[in-house]
């Protein structure tokens, strides 16, 4: 699990690579321009900003716009392995996508069966 924590991190070189040339943070900029400024980077927001940044509530937004499972929670987001959103969860578990070989998947096709059997039971 270790591993692939930490194959997922980006490293701040790729980070400063992907920012548009001239791209600058100074909090003396107007309020759109520094604003944009921070949109350009990526955020992995989990709840646990909530208590320790400054921008929790930005970045918590822009997460459940983007259906990120990082706001359901880091050890969520460490159990599901490749899937990124919501959606992708969904679609993995309805077994639409995803290979059925990675644990996350395989996990969470057995519970969609688990539940659709459950909710079958108690329709009879
Ligand atoms: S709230 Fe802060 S720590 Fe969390 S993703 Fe956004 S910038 Fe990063």
């Amino acid at each position: 699990m270790t591993a692939r924590q930490l194959a997922r991190l980006t490293r701040v070189e790729d980070i400063a690579d992907a920012l548009p040339e001239g791209t600058c943070f100074s909090p003396e900029l107007p309020a759109a321009e520094l604003t944009a400024a921070v949109e350009s980077v990526p955020a992995a927001y989990a709840p646990e900003c909530l208590s320790t940044c400054e921008l929790a509530f930005h970045c918590r937004t822009r997460s459940r716009e983007a259906g990120a499972v990082t706001s359901l929670g880091r050890p969520v987001r460490a159990e599901l392995g490749g899937l990124a959103t919501v959606a992708d969860v969904l679609a993995a578990a309805r077994g639409e996508t995803g290979d059925p070989a990675d644990p996350a998947v395989a996990a969470l096709r057995r519970a969609a069966a688990l539940r659709a059997e459950a909710l079958e039971a108690a329709c009879r």
